[in-house]
């Protein structure tokens, strides 16, 4: 077994080797916080969670250092923090929006069986100089200048495209093809079209920090320049993120993170993950083909849609179907039964061999199911393997007992919850307060939860 990885930039796959086995080092794009996450966005998260735990696996669990960053600075927050709180300080109004939008995303992702991250940097902590010297976004501005890599320009610090021979190389995009192409007005202060801003200048609205350029705020690239370094030194092992990102985002980021120190690498291999559309089409707000990953979570245990995201390889893009997830629902109803809380085991060498060939889980799904067979079939050291793999792929998180109870009160309803607001209900009747029994009922019934009165007391079940 040895690991193997697609790289986007040498367009092969190659086998794995760190820098530093005892430190290997990943980052990983994360997400702008102003609204709930959709099921796109959980795909990189979920992908690059199975990477975090194959390379705990290989290199041992304190040997892997993964940063995801929280871009919490964006025209996006904004305009939210305007519209959801109106009577806010800006400042203020910024923090909640972000502050709420982050909670949702952890509690989101950890429903989808993804480990933490070993750090999540906020961007807004790294824009200016700080007290325990790591890297920050206005000293690798300066450096850029330095080096004669970046520019100012009506108010503007822009990053020289053309001062890098080697810019273009990630996208496959050449400077020259850009040029002649370009078809859209240049800005006018703009040395060349793909000249990017490092830092822009803000209004008296618009969030901002006292630079040496004025007050403004970063571009978005750097951002990601600045964190990656401080958690993982100037050249680290893996970067990813979903197929959107290769250009401008990440093409970007290596220019400045070279050309800030004139290193070779930013990254040793570059990941990225293909896109996830549903029920055949392009997910879009406008359209109303948009699914939140909370609305998914309200209809379906969390590792069902990890199942159901793993059963495609990363690279290939996904078609997401209700079809296909009540097919992983019926599978993991099995495993679990099958599995049936084994302790013990290790996981399996299929399993491990299908992820050392770029995270082939298509195989690994066709391994797990071989395991199940011959598990059920009675062969209790398979059995162990079986539990074992499922538990490191981040799986199996209840008993087979709690999956099964929670199957029976009908997906992702709570039962306790019920029982208390029956209960509250049984109360308010024994007090005449018809009017709070019948608020009850009618929130259980949006709830989906019909009721029965009869002698014995109240009996309730999911109307489906
Ligand atoms: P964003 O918040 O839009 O920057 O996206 C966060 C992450 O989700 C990035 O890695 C994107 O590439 C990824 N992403 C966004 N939409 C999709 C999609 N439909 N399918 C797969 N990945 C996506
Ligand atoms: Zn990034």
């Amino acid at each position: 077994m040895s690991l193997r990885l697609y790289d986007t930039l040498t367009k092969e796959k190659r086998p794995f080797t760190p820098l530093d086995p005892k430190n290997v080092r990943m980052y990983v794009c994360g997400p702008t916080v102003y609204d709930f996450a959709h099921i796109g966005n959980a795909r990189p998260v979920i992908v690059f969670d199975l990477l975090f735990r194959m390379l705990r696996y290989i290199y041992g669990p304190d040997q892997v250092t993964y940063v995801r960053n929280i871009t919490d600075v964006d025209d996006k927050i904004n305009d939210r923090a305007a519209r959801d709180f109106p009577g806010l300080p800006l400042n203020d109004a910024i923090r909640a929006v972000t502050e709420k939008t982050a909670d949702q995303f952890q509690t989101d992702v950890e429903a989808l069986g993804c480990l933490p991250p070993t750090f999540q940097p906020r961007a807004t902590d790294f824009v200016l100089p700080r007290a325990d010297g790591k890297t920050d976004m206005v000293t690798l501005i300066q450096q850029l200048i330095a080096r004669g890599h970046a520019y100012e320009a009506a108010g503007e610090v822009l990053f020289d495209t053309e001062s890098m021979p080697e810019y273009g190389a990630l996208s496959g995009r050449k400077l020259d093809e850009q040029q002649a192409g370009a078809r859209v007005a240049v800005d006018a202060h703009k040395k060349h079209p793909t000249d990017f801003v490092l830092w822009k200048q803000s209004s008296a609205e618009e969030p901002g920090w006292e630079s040496p350029w004025g007050r403004g705020r970063p571009g978005w690239h750097i951002e990601c320049s600045a964190m990656a370094e401080a958690y993982l030194g100037q050249t680290f092992d893996i970067h990813g993120g979903g197929l959107d990102l290769i250009f401008p985002h990440h093409e970007n980021e290596i220019a400045q993170s070279r050309c800030a120190h004139g290193t070779q690498a930013m990254a040793n291999t570059w990941m990225h993950n293909g896109f996830l559309q549903v029920e055949g089409e392009k997910m879009s707000k406008s359209t109303g083909n948009f699914v939140t990953i909370r609305e998914l979570l309200n209809d379906w245990p969390g590792e069902v849609l990890r199942l159901n995201m793993l059963k495609t390889h990363y690279r290939s893009p996904i078609d997401w179907t209700v079809k296909g997830l009540e097919e992983s629902a019926r599978t993991l109803d099995d495993w679990y039964w099958v599995a049936a809380d084994s302790k013990g085991g290790h996981p399996a060498n299929k399993v491990i061999d299908a992820l050392s060939d770029d995270l082939n889980t298509p195989q690994m799904i066709a391994a797990l199911h071989l395991l199940r067979n011959s598990a059920a079939a009675g062969d209790e050291k398979d059995r162990g393997k079986f539990a074992a793999s499922l538990r490191m792929l981040g799986f199996l998180s209840e008993s087979a007992a709690e999956w099964a109870a929670r199957k029976q009160q009908g997906g992702g309803v709570d039962a306790a919850k019920i029982d208390s607001l029956i209960a509250d209900r049984t109360d308010a009747r024994a007090n005449k307060d018809f009017k709070e029994s019948d608020r009850i009922r009618d929130q259980l019934a949006a709830m989906g939860v019909t009721i029965k009165d009869s002698k014995e007391g109240t009996s309730w079940e999911i109307a489906r």
